[in-house]
């Protein structure tokens, strides 16, 4: 790999637990050495929530964090590498918060999304299972690469309902994959090429409930300071309502 390939990276991350809730069931994780950024948002009720989110964390963070994912090659056979290590994490953090549940009455149930991204050089790969998201701001444009694992997202994308009948339905909390509430689950893998400049962002749901796409957008362009850009898509979440957990990670190609 050429000098010029060679990405490096800044990142931060910050969660609130809005206006509502009494706790913060969402959680992230951020490990800069090996490029493996976790964002998660537990379920199953609020401590079983917390504890879903946070072990999935520490696992991915556990199985990714030692530099094993950050090793610099660049052929093919490299890629699906880092896809079997990103595949293997996610079922390392499913089978623990899946027997943890099994083991304790008051945990069952629980579950958790999780949206991973690992960055090596010019290249990224985005894991998600659950409806927390990943986008890329590049050159004023904000794309996301990840779609929900929900009933109305994926009803929307069958054709049965539009984006605003889905926004409004009474069944728009319920997911379709979750890690942690069955035995196995399936992550979804992108692979990405990375510019200098791309600004990614992680987020839970309680981002993108409250803070519609021209507001996001706006927020994205706006961000210098990385901490201080979490801080104000927090804010905003929370200033349009805060119904829910709110948790940002940003991460910026330099
Ligand atoms: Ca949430």
């Amino acid at each position: 790999m050429t000098e010029q390939a060679q990405q490096e990276y800044d990142v931060a991350g910050y969660s609130d637990r809005g206006r509502v809730r009494t706790s913060n069931e969402d959680a992230f994780g951020l490990c800069l050495d090996a490029g493996i950024f976790v964002v998660c948002d537990g379920m199953g009720g609020a401590a079983a929530g917390e504890v879903a989110s946070h072990v999935a964390v520490d696992v991915m963070l556990e199985r990714l964090c030692g530099g094993a994912a950050n090793e610099d090659e660049s052929d093919l056979e490299s890629s699906q590498h880092k896809q079997s290590l990103l595949r293997d994490a996610v079922a390392a953090a499913n089978g623990k918060v899946f027997s943890q549940a099994e083991e304790d009455a008051q945990l069952h149930g629980m579950g958790t999304t999780l949206v991973a991204l690992l960055v090596v050089g010019n290249r990224a790969w985005v894991a998600h299972v659950g409806d927390s998201r990943c986008y890329r701001w590049r050159q004023g444009t904000l794309e996301r690469f990840t779609e929900d694992h929900s009933l109305v997202d994926e009803q929307v994308r069958l054709g049965q309902l539009t984006p605003e009948e889905a926004e409004r339905s009474p069944l728009r909390n319920v997911i379709t994959r979750a890690v942690g509430s069955q035995r196995s689950v399936t992550p979804e893998i992108e692979e990405l090429q990375v510019e200098p400049g791309d600004l990614f962002l992680l987020c839970s749901d309680g981002l993108t409930r409250e803070v519609r796409d021209e507001q996001l957008v706006a927020l994205m362009s706006e961000v210098d300071e990385l901490e201080a850009g979490c801080q104000a898509l927090v804010a905003a979440a929370i200033m349009n309502g805060g119904r829910d957990n709110v948790t940002c990670v940003l991460v910026r190609a330099k």
